[in-house]
């Protein structure tokens, strides 16, 4: 629907096109040629003027007069004499003198081959209109030269009524045709019978633009106007107005613009070929087409573009959905994920619980069965009368009491959550707590190596007391693996990592046995006598040191004995504060 209308617009606008650049094209040209008929038309008039006077002039003359009241002749040869000598002055073709018969007496051209002397022009209307009523004039083909010419004919005789003779003043148009041939034009001068009189184009002259009617042929024919000239029509009128000239098929089409003259009725046409006309026409026609393809072309451009845009456009949307999906199945997962992450915290809560629950009672119950049996066993002591046997079984009471105590130590400190996390100077808690185990590392006779920061304290984020408690553990641990070890070696130290700061003790001790490995940190594992350890020092280490926001690892050498590292994050708020001092 939309195709169908654009491409009635598009006809529309192309047939207004080529009209209106036809009618602009025609105005012009109209208007050039209204100017050139002006011009030549004027010309045209000035050249006939400028003989209107002269036959009366020469008509009131007594020598001319004379002529003819003087049947002898005696003025002849001054009058022939004297009207070759105006002819010459003037520029008129010709001049001569016809008496009342009209028949010629004398003649500027007497003495040329083609003299009109002893001529009868009495069929020419110009001598009868000036018999008649004392002027004439008349176009004609010169029935004796055979050269046209424009005649002006003046009565002569004392009396208006009964003219003695006529005077002709023969005027040749023939310069002005030539320069029109001159200027390129096509220019017609018809008479008032439409025959073509001048023309810019010989071969256009004495041809007839219309019909003529019988008496006017007959006229011309009595009159000799055009001599032998057949006349033949010029070429025939189209239904627009305008003139083909020439062979049917070859012929040109003109278009004519006429002018109407004082002069005996005549026009001036001034022709203007119509083929320029549609060729500019077309030219502009053509300019429209291809402006129409043009916006034909832009148009499908535009439309193959939107096309193209409301394709990414899906893409786009159907790539943002997908992606909205798969988010939403990722935050679903995720959900999910977190529930049974949830659960199996929950789940290993119940279990650590339970394992712990079962420690501290077999923890609790050992040293309590004791305290119960020692306590019988003193009673009994007692009751025998042993006082000395009974202390011992107070002293071992005591014993396990001191043991209970210790069990129910440990726990309060894995119940002390959190604390303050502020700077700690590593190497001070390090020194302080070898300082506390000073006695024992004499008495084993272990060999330290140490290896600590240069520059600068180690300073990490915690609270001094849980960092004790840490390293206490962990050097206990390797004393105690190295009670019994020939040479034995404790290797410490600290170093600077990326973030944090890394401790680590090492010992040429037994080492952990591989498959303990997993269960190192677990709540109450222990490989000591009953007695010796609870299990619960690295459980509270890996506590603590995950509460800091660090990491605790545990390994075997490669050349014998076990390695302890931990991660503790660095406090930058201290650096800033080295830093300053600097
Ligand atoms: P406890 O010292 O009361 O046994 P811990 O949790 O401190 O409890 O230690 C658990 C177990 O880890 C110890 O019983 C011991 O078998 C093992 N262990 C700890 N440190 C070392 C070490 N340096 N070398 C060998 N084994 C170690």
């Amino acid at each position: 629907m939309l195709l169908a209308s654009l491409a009635a617009l598009a006809l529309i606008s192309l047939w207004w096109l080529w009209h209106w650049q036809y009618a602009q094209a025609q105005a012009e040209a109209r208007r050039h040629a209204e100017a050139r008929l002006a011009l030549y038309g004027s010309s045209l008039q000035g050249a006939l003027e400028r003989f209107t006077y002269l036959p009366d002039l020469l008509a009131r003359q007594p020598l001319v007069q004379a002529v003819l009241l003087d049947p002898a002749g005696v003025f002849l040869p001054q009058v022939n004499a004297h009207l070759a000598r105006v002819a010459e002055r003037s520029g008129a073709e010709a001049i001569f003198l016809v008496d009342a018969e009209g028949v010629t007496l004398a003649s500027s051209n007497h003495a040329g081959p083609d003299s009109f002397v002893g001529h009868d022009y009495r069929f020419r209307p110009y001598v009868q209109d000036a018999l008649a009523g004392g002027r004439g004039e008349f176009f004609a083909v010169g029935s004796t030269t055979g050269r046209p010419g424009y005649f002006i004919a003046a009565a002569v005789g004392q009396e208006r009524e009964s003219p003695t003779g006529v005077l002709v003043v023969k005027v040749s148009l023939e310069s002005l045709q030539t320069d029109w041939r001159r200027a390129g034009e096509r220019v017609l001068l018809v008479d008032a019978n439409g025959v073509v009189i001048l023309s810019s184009r010989p071969e256009w002259r004495y041809r007839r633009l219309g019909e003529l009617s019988p008496r006017a042929q007959a006229e011309i024919r009595a009159q000799r106007q055009f001599m032998e000239h057949p006349l033949e029509p010029l070429g025939s009128r189209l239904g627009d107005g305008s003139l083909r000239i020439g062979e049917q098929g070859l012929g040109e089409r003109y278009m004519a613009s006429a002018l109407p003259l004082a002069t005996l009725g005549w026009r001036m046409h001034y022709l203007t070929p119509v083929r320029p006309l549609y060729v500019s026409a077309r030219n502009t026609l053509l300019g429209g087409v291809a402006v129409w393809l043009a916006l034909l072309l832009l148009g499908l451009w535009l439309r193959e573009r939107q096309k193209r845009q409301r394709l990414r456009e899906r893409e786009a949307r159907i790539f943002r959905e997908a992606n909205e999906q798969l988010e939403a199945r990722v935050v679903e997962r995720t959900r999910a994920l977190h529930e049974a992450q949830a659960e199996l915290v929950q789940a290993g809560k119940l279990a650590a619980l339970g394992t712990m629950a079962a420690g501290i009672a077999h923890e609790l119950n050992q040293p309590l069965s004791g305290i119960r049996t020692y306590a019988a066993n003193g009673e009994r002591l007692m009751q025998r009368g042993r006082s000395e046997a009974a202390e011992e079984n107070f002293q071992r009471i005591q014993g396990l009491c001191e043991r209970l105590a210790t069990l129910i130590r440990q726990l309060k400190l894995f119940a002390r959550k959190g604390g303050a996390r502020e700077p700690v100077d590593l190497r001070a808690r390090l020194d302080f707590v070898l300082e506390l185990l000073a006695e024992r590392l004499d008495k084993q006779e272990i060999a330290m190596a140490m290896r600590l920061p240069e520059a600068g304290a180690p300073w990490v984020l915690g609270d001094e007391v849980r960092i004790e408690q840490l390293l206490t553990n962990l050097l206990r641990n390797a004393l105690d693996a190295l009670h019994g070890v020939e040479a034995p070696r404790l290797e410490v130290s600290i170093e600077e990592a990326s973030s944090c700061w890394v401790v680590r003790i090492a010992d040429n001790g037994p080492g952990i046995p591989e498959a303990l490995l997993d269960k190192l940190f677990d709540p109450f594992f222990t490989t000591k006598a009953v007695g010796d350890g609870l299990g619960l020092g690295l459980f509270i280490s890996f506590g603590i040191v995950q509460d800091l926001g660090g990491r605790l690892q545990a390994g075997n050498n490669s050349t014998g004995g076990a390695w302890f590292r931990v991660e503790l994050p660095r406090a930058a708020v201290q650096l800033k504060r080295e830093t300053d001092h600097e």
